[in-house]
């Protein structure tokens, strides 16, 4: 059996996010059910990982677990290198999770000083697929992004980090760039991407 067969009929996805749902069932077309994991467990899991990969994996099992489907979660952040990688996996919650302003205020005044040619970051997401709790050879897909970080906030759109980040390829922040533009570029889109072309679906 090959991921080519798709040898599910459902699957179900690591969030309650409706927007994420919504793009992965039109990114799998009717051929397989996507269903929220809040239709088997209240609680999400704990992030106990430390890297992107774990996290993932680690969502992913527990709604593999709690629904017995075949699952999928993702898990994505910014690494800034003049930070070692900071806030990765914490990008979330990097302020203590006083939301996406206050992460941004963080990010400047961590790199205040830094020059231009030393701001350089890459968005992460990292896809895990399951086909079962136990599955020991998940389908692992990661998109990067590389940009640099601005000295101050640039545009409206997107959310979290947008604001921050220069996009080389466009010459203009991430906020600057419209959902279909974003989407195609983006370290979401390349790992989605990745996985359509895991499944037999490109
Ligand atoms: P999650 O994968 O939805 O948990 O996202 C983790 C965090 O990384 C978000 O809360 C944002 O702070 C940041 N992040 C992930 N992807 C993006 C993006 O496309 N733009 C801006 N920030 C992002």
């Amino acid at each position: 059996m090959t991921e080519r067969d798709l040898p599910f009929n459902q699957l179900v996805l690591a969030s309650g996010n409706a927007k994420k749902i919504t793009e992965l069932q039109s990114m799998l077309g009717d051929r397989v059910e996507v269903v929220p994991q809040g239709r088997f467990v209240a609680e999400e899991a704990e992030e106990t990982g430390l890297t992107f990969v774990e996290n993932a994996l680690i969502k992913a099992r527990h709604a593999a677990r709690a629904s017995g489907l075949p699952a999928l979660a993702d898990d994505s952040g910014l690494a800034v290198d003049a930070l070692g990688g900071a806030p990765g996996i914490y990008s979330a919650r990097y302020a203590g999770g006083a939301g996406d302003q206050a992460n941004n205020a963080k990010l400047l005044e961590a790199l205040s000083g830094v020059p231009e040619a030393q701001r350089t970051a890459r968005f992460i997401s990292v896809l895990v697929l399951l086909r079962h709790a136990e599955d020991p050879t998940p389908i692992i897909c990661e998109g990067v992004w590389e940009g640099r970080i601005l000295e101050a906030p640039r545009g409206e759109n997107g959310f979290g980090y947008d604001p921050l980040f220069w996009v080389p390829e466009c010459e203009c922040s991430s906020a600057e760039l419209d959902a279909a533009t974003k989407n195609r570029l983006s370290h979401r889109g390349r790992a989605m991407a990745l996985l359509h072309q895991r499944l037999g679906l490109a």
